[in-house]
């Protein structure tokens, strides 16, 4: 039987979604029917392991899987054996600190001597320490917003992402620990056969990315505007222009980065250019 790459994937939460959509993104077939805890992809060497996202760190390190997509707030938070091998760019957030709304901030030195209730005490002592803070972290593992309310602490250590939830607990967000996002993490001591599968995969999350920060162009031009239409839209070697049944006009296709979307659109209006269309890419190899 030949080899599989073993990857892990948040079972059920803010993770999930947008793990499976990478891999079909990637042209890999996974089967996550409801309560299943493996499941090995038809088209590609890969098996699958649905885990709490907590577990996926330990699991990488030890081998059990050979890959996972995780948050880098939990990477750092279990310190485990892991490589990072990409930032994977979805399930942005902060890890904060947060007090109630009513209370007067003054600094950092308000946290002295305060108890703080998160589920991350390692990074939050890490903070502390550096801060020459000293503070009585109650680790709990879900629904912290609640601990002031309850008076099981005075403040908070947690994620944040449009910060409603601390609102609606009546809290407010008054430093950032860290800041977030899914990565892809890999086993130390993965050997060759799994490294190549690896690489393959890498190759289509690449594309997949590339396409996603970049749009197709395409505009009509009089032959007259060319020089300075193309000038405008380099293109990954250069533009197609090919020639439009009316005389005089050609119509130009070209790659654009989807940051400078809206400042090349107007300079290319500028120069002459009509029709413009632009159009997402589902994956660009360059
Ligand atoms: P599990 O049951 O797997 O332990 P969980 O309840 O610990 O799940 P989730 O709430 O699903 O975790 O969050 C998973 C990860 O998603 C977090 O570790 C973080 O990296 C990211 N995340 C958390 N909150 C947000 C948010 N508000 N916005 C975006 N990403 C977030
Ligand atoms: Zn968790």
């Amino acid at each position: 039987m030949s080899e599989k790459i073993k990857l892990a994937i948040q079972k059920s939460g803010r993770l999930s979604d947008d793990s499976l959509k990478l891999i079909k993104e990637c042209g890999i077939n996974v089967n996550n029917g409801k309560g299943k805890l493996t499941s090995i992809a038809g088209n590609f060497p890969m098996e699958f392991l649905f885990l709490r996202d907590d577990d996926i760190p330990g699991y990488v390190a030890d081998g059990v899987a050979d890959l996972g997509i995780v948050g880098e707030n939990v990477v750092l938070e279990k310190e485990k054996n892991v490589q990072v091998i990409k930032n994977l760019g979805f399930a942005r957030c902060r890890l904060s600190l947060a007090i109630p709304k009513d209370r007067e901030y003054t600094g950092i030195a308000y946290f002295d001597g305060l108890s703080i209730a998160t589920s991350y005490p390692k990074i939050l002592g890490r903070f502390l320490e550096k801060n020459n803070l000293k503070a009585d972290i109650h680790e709990i593992s879900g629904s912290v917003e609640i601990a002031p309310n309850i008076g099981l602490a005075e403040a908070i250590c947690d994620l944040v992402s449009s910060g409603s939830t601390l609102f609606t607990n009546g809290l407010k967000e008054v430093e950032v620990l860290m800041r977030s996002e899914a990565l892809l993490i890999g086993s130390p001591g993965l050997n060759a056969c799994k490294k190549e599968i690896l690489d393959r995969l890498l190759f289509r999350v690449n594309s997949v990315q590339t396409g996603e920060k970049n749009r197709y162009i395409l505009l009509n031009a009089p032959n007259a505007s060319l020089d300075k239409i193309i000038s405008i839209i380099p293109g990954m070697k250069s533009p197609t222009v090919l020639p439009l049944a009316i005389e005089g006009w050609s119509s130009v296709h070209s790659v654009i980065g989807e940051g400078e979307f809206w400042e090349v659109i107007e300079q290319l209006r500028a120069a002459g250019a009509q029709g413009i269309l632009v159009v997402p890419i589902e994956k660009m190899v360059i």
